[in-house]
């Protein structure tokens, strides 16, 4: 094997990515951005990334929703549109009339047969720029299949399991980065193998985030981690941009975080209130 170039990420590093914003700038300057996912129980997924979406910068955040999730999501993020799926509890047909500048699809979804067709064809349909998480993830380890209809440049973001699912598994780090570049190089994706210290996997090169610390390990963070990344790629950063970017942002946010929360009571909800203060310390 040919060695591999990869490089770890500081503020330096993500500072040139940063994009100011312009005085005269309204809210259709900085994007809109789409959530797709929940389902009974699992609606609090949706408001924590499409909350960490807004604080990411995006200029309109809608989050699509089974019906179930209406009334959480409208209170708990005014801020907000809704879309809901005709089902009560279930994703079943992905249909809407905006048109997003990016997609985050997968937190909380489920694995429903309905939720796994609506899910495949959205997958064919999509043209915006996609960020797959959580189930979504799944449901492309169970249907390989799908694969071929990703789009060049579409982020996914599996934790260790997911990625096993997605890959198969590894013999040590080694095997497993060199699976995943296969992979990434085959399907012409950027894979983000979460854990600490994140790796974005692009082309035929890793970028390893230096921001977190194991306060993130606990629900929820990840949703948070989908929602910036989405946020910042609706607003118009490149997808090797928002995965480096955002991991850097979501990792801050928790390091200024747990110097006010400790490590053992941050919850994802704080990440999130703390992104300001992430962007804030690059400068
Ligand atoms: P998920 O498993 O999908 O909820 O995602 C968890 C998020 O927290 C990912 O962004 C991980 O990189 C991050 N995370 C989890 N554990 C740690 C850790 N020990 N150190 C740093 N980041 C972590
Ligand atoms: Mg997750």
């Amino acid at each position: 094997t040919t060695e591999t170039e990869a490089e770890v990420l500081g503020k330096y590093d993500v500072l040139p990515m940063y994009k100011q914003r312009d005085k005269f700038s309204h809210k259709g300057s900085y994007g809109h951005a789409l959530i797709i996912g929940g389902s009974y129980g699992k609606i609090g997924a949706v408001q924590l990334s499409s909350r960490s979406a807004l604080l990411s910068g995006v200029g309109l955040i809608t989050a699509f929703v089974p019906k179930c999730g209406y009334i959480p999501l409208q209170t708990a993020l005014p801020e907000a549109m809704v879309i809901t799926d005709a089902d009560k509890k279930l994703i079943t047909d992905i249909v809407f009339d905006i048109i997003p500048d990016a997609v985050g699809i997968g937190i909380g979804l489920g694995t429903d047969e309905k939720t796994v067709k609506a899910f495949e064809s959205f997958l064919k349909n999509n043209t915006a720029p996609l960020v797959i998480d959580a189930d979504g993830l799944n449901i492309l380890s169970k249907n390989k299949a799908l694969l071929k209809y990703l789009k060049e440049d579409t982020i996914l973001t599996p934790h260790p399991k997911e990625l096993k699912r997605l890959i198969g598994d590894w013999e040590d780090d080694f095997d497993k980065l060199s699976k995943t570049k296969a992979f990434v190089k085959k399907h012409k994706v950027l894979v983000i193998i979460k854990g600490a210290n994140s790796i974005s996997v692009y082309q035929d090169k890793l970028y390893i985030n230096s921001t977190g610390n194991p306060g993130l390990a606990t629900g929820g963070t990840g949703d948070v981690l989908t929602g910036i990344i989405t946020g910042l790629r609706a607003q118009g950063y490149t997808a090797l941009e928002s995965a480096c970017f955002g991991t850097y942002l979501h990792g801050k946010s928790a390091d200024l975080a747990i110097e006010f929360k400790g490590y053992q009571s941050l919850i994802a909800s704080d990440v999130i209130s703390y992104l300001g203060q992430a962007y804030l310390d690059l400068f």
